[in-house]
């Protein structure tokens, strides 16, 4: 039969580089409050699902066709929103857009990486950076970080120096930690990364719409190899969307058309995503919401007596515990599904909404009074 397990991937001719490796594992649990993918907890409002759905049967009449190769309407849109909220001019050739700000990357990575290539993090940080470059060949290399996550700029330079990568990722604000990354460090790491290189500079910006700064794209300017990701996942509401996308230099948006799918982006995918960009304004709305309830679970974690790693994002880094695991596990058996990343000492929780928040800060204060 079909299903017998008998047969493992061990049995299969994969390449020796995903050997004994696990897939992205954030365990999908069916629990009452679910604070652990950094997702926004407000559904899309009424009257832009209706406008969803408008627009996604106007897509649905010309299906048997394929969609707009170069998603042009949606990367215009794109751009007037980075125009408007990223104090930085762009246009429909700066951007580019795909299937969640993960396929960015791999179209980065397959572009600029790549079998005989290294790509550097610091980490901790988002962990697809790695398995992505693993995923396309590149050999990856694990750049430091200080105790308090934030970037050691003399280390980092050191680490570019050494092993001359040809892709450099700077993730802010940071995952997990939350860490924000001044533009000043962000410079001297693309001058660092051109010495050595040249290379491309990645930066990350997830999260950036819930940062107290600014986002970095202004810097793309006069630098051709530094690219700002950026996804609809995260201050949009819209995780279940999948659409990500990149600020950069008109070469940078060529370039990787050399490795993207044809039609790549769905024409229901496009609809849905110019339906979304109708509504800026309402959504980002929630994001300010969001922030206000980042900075107070901060306040209560540290009055509650943990440790909390400063957040411009819409989650927060807390410790520090002897066996974090087995905080999750206690948190988890209050119905709040936290994240444990693996960072020894630290969880990672995901501003919801205020019930939601309640409820974690219940739990975890509970927790606190067994320990004490
Ligand atoms: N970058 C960072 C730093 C993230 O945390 C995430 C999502 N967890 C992503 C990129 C990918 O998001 P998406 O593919 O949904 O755009």
């Amino acid at each position: 039969p079909i299903a017998e397990r008998a047969t493992t991937i061990d049995d299969l001719p994969v390449r020796d580089e995903l050997r004994g490796k696990s897939p992205y594992g954030a365990p999908q649990l069916d629990t009452p409050v679910q604070l652990n993918t950094n997702e926004n907890p407000y559904p899309l409002p009424e009257p832009l699902v209706e406008r969803i759905a408008e627009r996604v049967a106007e897509a649905a009449r010309g299906l048997n066709r394929y969609p707009d190769r170069d998603a042009v309407e949606l990367r215009t849109e794109l751009a007037k929103y980075l125009t408007r909220t990223g104090k930085h001019p762009l246009a429909v050739e700066n951007v580019w857009a795909a299937n969640g700000s993960n396929e960015v990357i791999q179209q980065l990575l397959q572009t600029f990486g790549g079998p005989g290539r290294t790509a550097i993090g610091f980490e901790p940080s988002y962990s697809m950076h790695a398995l992505i470059a693993r995923g396309t060949g590149t050999g990856w290399v694990s750049g430091p970080r200080r105790e308090d996550f934030t970037i050691d700029l003399a280390a980092a330079e050191r680490a570019i120096a050494e092993h001359t990568p040809d892709v450099v990722f700077i993730t802010s604000p940071n995952n997990p930690t939350g860490t924000a990354v001044a533009a000043e460090t962000v410079l001297a790491l693309y001058e660092a990364a051109q010495a050595a290189g040249p290379s491309m500079v990645i930066v990350d910006e997830a999260y950036v719409e819930f940062s107290h700064r600014d986002s970095l794209l202004p810097l793309i300017e006069g630098r051709p190899n530094l690219v700002v990701s950026r996804t609809m996942s995260k201050a949009f509401g819209a995780a279940g969307l999948r659409l990500g996308y990149l600020a950069a230099h008109p070469a940078v948006v060529d370039a990787v058309q050399l490795v993207r799918l044809p039609y790549h982006l769905s024409a229901v995918t496009q609809a849905t995503a110019l339906a979304a960009l109708e509504h800026t304004d309402t959504l980002l709305g929630y994001v300010e919401q969001l922030k206000d309830e980042r900075d107070r679970l901060v306040d209560e974690l540290r009055a509650i007596g943990y440790e909390v790693t400063e957040s411009d994002a819409n989650f927060v880094q807390f410790g520090r515990f002897d066996d974090s695991h087995a905080v999750w596990q206690r948190i988890l058996d209050r119905g709040v599904l936290v994240r444990d990343n693996g960072v020894p000492g630290w969880l990672r929780v995901t501003a919801g909404t205020p019930a939601e928040n309640d409820a974690f800060l219940d739990a975890v204060r509970q927790l606190k009074k067994e320990q004490s």
